[in-house]
């Protein structure tokens, strides 16, 4: 496995575990470290949310989309968790960014039914 260096006018290719690119001296450790982090931040949420820690959830969620705006499974999860702390306009917000991207995404369509339920 080798790491392709994120720089474009670079794009080395390096061992797995360079720290730096071998042609032009990036950090590539810190650079996979950043692109693992949201990564684990939507984790964390998932086992908060699973131990119903919902607010703590969102903080979590919402630091990934934060992150990773087009991310559409962390913006569901921010949807849902906002949903489920009673928060609707936020809940609406986000799963109408989801669906504006990915029309006919089925946890937002879903989430969007149930709020028009209540
Ligand atoms: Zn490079």
């Amino acid at each position: 496995m080798t790491v392709r260096c994120p720089l474009t006018d670079c794009g080395a290719e390096n061992v797995a575990d360079a720290e730096t690119c071998v042609r032009c001296g990036s950090p590539l450790r810190e650079f996979a470290r950043l692109t693992a982090y949201p990564d684990q931040l939507f984790n964390q949420g998932l086992a908060a949310a699973q131990a119903g820690e919902l607010a703590v959830a969102r903080e979590l969620f919402a630091a990934v989309v934060h992150w990773c705006p087009l991310d559409a499974e962390a913006r569901n999860a921010l949807a849902l968790t906002n949903f489920q702390l009673g928060d609707h306009q936020a809940a609406h917000t986000h799963w109408a960014a989801v669906l504006d991207r990915c029309p006919g995404d089925a946890m937002a369509v879903e989430g969007m039914s149930r709020m028009l339920e209540l």
